[in-house]
């Protein structure tokens, strides 16, 4: 074979990878990759503040340095827990490296997403990353400069300074330079932050933009959804090679200890009846079962584990955000005249705790559109792109609205936020959630339980409209025919026109009559209006004019 036969092979780091195909995170042009910038800062901030129960505050400054070339500065601040010293360089210079490598519920999960966007400055227009950050105990603010060696996946610092705190700050503050094209992502990029404010109305953030606009979403509501525990591997959701990590990390010196300490839902008792269905002795030395050959017992466990029936994973490790901050989000942006929200108990797919909410909201001003506004979150996070592709866009088809009594086009927004330890996206840029069946009968459930309060709303306001118009005509004909009566029942000896407001006696008896023999259907939301009082009103308003 001849020398140029050969195909030539090398390695490639984790960290070229992800610059050279940086559409597979998102940054596939200048439109995409200020939004995907913009969103990773942001999602940090607030991994680092609501996760840990801060009431968020983050500024969000995107500045035009060279309309020429097209570079912009992001830069976003927080005023969350802070990045020790020590892990910052890698934090921001090293790809797939994070703190969110646990199980508890985070918007960040595969340790990318910052690095992907500094990538992306560093090879769009040769710039570092800046950080500044600090921690809530530290006396100091920690700067640093850092760039990553692409073929090595390491961070590489240029500067790096430490002053002396003299504010009561603790947070971080990012800063990238970027080729992007603001024009065309603005709608985009104003439209996550919109949706952030919904599904997060605890949080004050504010975006300048390069025109020079000032966006601020103050905060509506001091009410915070409970910050999410760290939780043990559920013996449904782990593979192969997660139990032989487990096995040669454990201190347990049994079987039946390993099982009872590592894992969460099992119990002493399954734990033993588990461990007799496969024929181990509970005082087996946990580390023994690595022995067989090619892991043949490892693996023989693992598939027990998955048909065993354990307890359902905890769902303390989720954050839910509650139907009150949903209806709370959903009524500050679009004022609507119905809105409700439900957060479905929580379920588990292969192992992995999830929790299903829907929000629905109907009328005031929301625009009718042939197809319901769909807002998809996943652990708070707004979903923009890749919309149908998303299993919730799928339920949402299957809806038969008519049946609900919506007629399309219809003033409807419906709102879906899937949490879990694991979201089951489609890719690592996050946009869409996979068809996992599980998942997909909750949202359903959702959407339906709403769809049915929503029919309920529509036909109470419709019988509603009925009998106000029914009273509307019977309030118009009450003076006339008080009137006519009076007339009719005076003594014709002692006839004389009649005074103003001398039927009074007999328009009160016909009011009380009609009220007495009309009903309003009941609407949940109204609280004791009387259909005597809406005759009376009626009728000193016709009188006036
Ligand atoms: P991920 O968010 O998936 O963990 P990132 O690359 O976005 O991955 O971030 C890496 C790590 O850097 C995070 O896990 C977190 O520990 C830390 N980090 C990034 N931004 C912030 C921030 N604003 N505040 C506190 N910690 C941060
Ligand atoms: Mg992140």
């Amino acid at each position: 074979m001849s020398k140029s036969e050969l195909e030539r092979f090398r390695e490639m780091s984790v960290a070229e990878f992800f610059a050279k195909y940086r559409e597979v995170a998102g940054f596939s042009n200048p439109v995409r990759a200020l939004y995907q910038t913009v969103r990773e800062l942001v999602e940090n901030s607030l991994d680092a503040t609501d996760g840990h129960g801060i009431a968020p505050e983050v500024r969000i400054y995107i500045e035009r340095i060279d309309s020429d070339r097209g570079w912009c500065r992001v830069t976003v601040e927080d005023n969350g827990i802070g990045v020790p010293p020590t892990v910052m360089p890698e934090a921001f210079g090293k790809v797939l490296f994070s703190s969110k490598y646990v199980l508890r519920q985070t918007r960040g999960m595969y340790g990318l997403g910052v690095k992907a966007a500094v990538l992306y400055g560093q090879v769009t227009t040769g710039n570092p990353v800046e950080v500044q950050s600090t921690t809530r105990g530290s006396s100091y603010i920690y700067a640093k400069k850092l760039y990553i060696d692409m073929k090595r996946n390491e961070p590489v610092i240029l500067e790096e300074a430490q002053f002396k705190k003299n504010v009561s700050w603790h947070g971080t503050r990012v800063s990238l330079i970027i080729e992007c094209d603001w024009q065309r992502a603005k709608s985009r990029i104003l439209e996550y932050i919109r949706r952030t404010a919904i599904i997060a109305p605890y949080a004050d953030i504010l975006i300048q933009t390069p025109d020079g606009e000032v966006l601020y979403f103050p905060r509506t509501t001091k009410k915070m959804p409970k910050p999410p525990k760290t939780a043990k591997p559920h013996p449904h959701g782990v593979d192969v090679e997660t139990l032989k990590t487990m096995l040669k990390a454990t201190k347990a010196k049994t079987l039946l200890e390993f099982l009872e300490v590592e894992f969460q839902s099992v119990g002493r008792q399954s734990a033993l009846e588990f461990l007799k269905s496969i024929g181990l002795r509970p005082t087996m030395k946990p580390k023994q079962l690595l022995r067989g050959e090619n892991g043949a017992l490892v693996v023989a466990m693992v598939e027990a584990m998955r048909s065993f029936k354990f307890r359902a994973p905890r769902s303390d490790c989720l954050s839910p955000l509650g139907e009150e901050l949903i209806k709370v989000g959903l009524k500050r942006m679009f004022n609507p005249e119905w809105v409700d929200a439900v957060t479905r108990p929580p379920r588990a797919y292969q192992g992995h705790p999830f929790i299903v909410e829907v929000g629905m909201a109907y009328g005031g001003s929301i625009q009718p559109s042939e197809e319901p506004l769909l807002l998809r979150y996943a652990n708070k996070i707004p979903l923009l792109y890749e919309e149908r592709e998303d299993v919730s866009y799928k339920v949402l088809s299957d809806v038969n609205w008519k049946q609900y009594d919506v007629e399309m086009p219809a003033p409807l927004v419906v709102l879906v936020h899937v949490v879990s330890t694991k979201v089951p996206y489609k890719g690592v840029g996050k946009e869409s959630i996979s068809d996992v069946p599980e998942l997909e009968a909750e949202i359903r459930n959702g959407v339906l339980e709403l769809a049915r309060r929503l029919k309920r709303f529509i036909s109470a306001k419709e019988r509603e409209a009925e009998v106000m118009r029914k009273i509307l005509v019977l309030s118009k004909y009450i003076p006339e025919i008080a009137r006519s009566l009076k007339v009719l029942s005076k003594d014709p000896g002692s006839w004389k026109p009649l005074e103003p407001g001398e039927e009074r006696d007999i328009v009160d008896a016909l009011v009380s009559l009609v009220a007495r023999n009309i009903e309003l259907p009941r609407r949940g939301d109204d609280s004791g209006r009387s259909v005597e009082d809406l005759i009376r009103s009626i009728i000193s308003e016709v009188r006036v004019s």
